[in-house]
């Protein structure tokens, strides 16, 4: 094989650098129908792809969310996508005239996947059984129309499993959006082909056997692993204490300068995803390319998104 002359060896450096520069990323979450971004959501998605983020999956937490969901996919073509579910929060405001309506977005073909749905008793804004009751309808759902399943768990892993567990004949792909429980909780999700969905969260966690613990450890296969900002909310907090110093210095200036000329607290968007990739790169000792790559391409393949 002939040497490599320094003019190839320079090209070739400079096409990794752009490669670097320009993660090509998958939000596979963000609540872009929050009345937050109402005024500027043509912004917010250019900003959005200026980062690298390439597509954008909308989150429908109700039946009306779903609907708005859906009409932003017509909008924006190629660029976004919708799910259609019942929150647990607002498992309370189910209705039969409703859940009709529900079944008939999820049939479009830029829904690509049913929920968010699951439960969630921290907070427990509908009752326990009335959660379980509208999460059983939105599995089956999903099973009847084999489209993957967008799931919200917060302190109901238990639960959760079991009932997912009457399903497991029948289920498609199951995504754990948001993951924030232990890394036990999600070896769990794993064991049962379960995919997980990080977020900023990864700055708030300050638990030893949490999300961070799972990436030190390389728990996460990196076929399983999905990114998201679930903006507004889940803001990367890159400034917070307890963040390592070798996380910290993974951040690279490009995706700082979004970070921090567009998302707060009060209001993320999905151009901090590079940041929360830089992130998840530097807690499991990998190269940024390297999740951006595989979380691109398990969201691709898992929800059919067309190139
Ligand atoms: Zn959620």
């Amino acid at each position: 094989m002939a040497a490599k002359s320094t003019d190839d060896i320079l090209r070739n450096e400079k096409a990794m650098e752009q490669c670097y520069e320009n993660l090509i990323v998958i939000d596979i979450g963000a609540n872009l129908t929050n009345k937050k971004y109402s005024r500027d959501l043509d912004s917010v998605i250019q900003r959005a792809k200026d980062a690298g983020v390439q597509k954008i999956m909308v989150t429908g937490t109700s039946v009306k969310a779903s609907k708005e969901a859906l009409r932003l996919t017509r909008i924006y073509p190629g660029t976004l996508y919708s799910t259609a579910g019942i929150h647990p929060h607002d498992a309370k405001s189910y209705t039969d005239e409703s859940w009709n309506e529900l079944v008939s977005i999820a049939q479009n073909p830029e829904c690509v996947a049913v929920g968010e749905c699951g439960l969630d008793y921290n907070r427990n804004f509908s009752e326990p059984q009335e959660q379980r009751r509208v999460f059983r309808k939105q599995i089956e759902l999903a099973c009847n129309i084999q489209k993957p399943l967008f799931v919200h768990e917060r302190d109901a892993h238990e639960d959760l499993l079991e009932i997912l567990g009457e399903y497991s004949s029948r289920l498609p792909p199951v995504v754990i959006h948001c993951f924030t429980g232990t890394s036990e909780h999600a070896l769990n999700y794993l064991d049962k082909g379960f995919y997980i969905g990080l977020t900023g969260y990864l700055c708030k966690d300050k638990s030893d056997k949490g999300v961070r613990k799972l990436l030190v450890e390389n728990t996460i296969p990196l076929d399983r692993l999905l990114v998201e900002t679930d903006a507004p909310f889940m803001y990367p907090n890159t400034r917070a204490s307890k963040l390592p110093v070798h996380v910290k210095d993974g951040l690279s200036e490009r995706s700082m300068t979004f970070l921090h000329r567009y998302c707060t607290f009060q209001r993320n968007e999905p151009c901090s995803l590079p940041a929360i990739v830089e992130m998840i790169a530097a807690f499991m000792n990998k190269k940024p390319e390297e999740i951006a790559l595989s979380t691109s391409f398990n969201a691709l393949k898992l929800f059919g998104l067309s190139q």
